[in-house]
């Protein structure tokens, strides 16, 4: 079995044969936790919790084999995994059977959708974008223009 992680975007579309993407883009870029993103999603795993003994019982009876833990509300981090980037995923089209690569563009730590869709290409490589365009370092770049006009 293989484990991947998973973005969706409902506006995906293969450049072949422009079906919609139904499917989840699977990206073995991070951890590989079985997570999965929609577009707007904080790009974070979510914390896991050991599901009580009580309430499992009451969720799964007497089965031996149900889960045990199950993800919370809480992301492991308030940092995202990456916080300006372009994620490696692929799928494949079910209409026309085409492979696909693409990127999930992530800004300011958020999933914002596939882009760069191509059929039968090759694969592609994980992008950071430069950290001087995060916010961080614009809000520093404006606060050292302040003080330079104050000095
Ligand atoms: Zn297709």
């Amino acid at each position: 079995m293989c484990l991947y992680d998973h973005f969706y975007d409902e506006d995906s579309k293969c450049p072949k044969c422009n079906a919609k993407i139904k499917t989840e883009w699977q990206t073995l870029q991070f951890e590989c936790l079985l997570e999965s993103w929609k577009k707007g999603d904080f790009v974070q795993y979510h914390k896991w919790e050991l599901i009580p003994e009580k309430e499992r019982k009451k969720l799964y009876g007497d089965v031996k084999l149900g889960p045990s833990s199950r993800r919370t509300n809480q992301y492991r981090s308030d940092a995202p995994l990456l916080l300006n980037g372009k994620v490696p995923v692929r799928t494949s089209c079910t209409k026309c059977k085409s492979s696909l690569e693409a990127y999930a563009k992530v800004v300011s730590g958020k999933f914002m959708g596939i882009i760069e869709i191509e059929a039968d290409g090759e694969e592609k490589e994980f992008v950071i974008f430069r950290p001087e365009t995060t916010a961080k370092s614009l809000r520093e770049e404006f606060a050292n223009r302040l003080s330079q006009r104050n000095g």
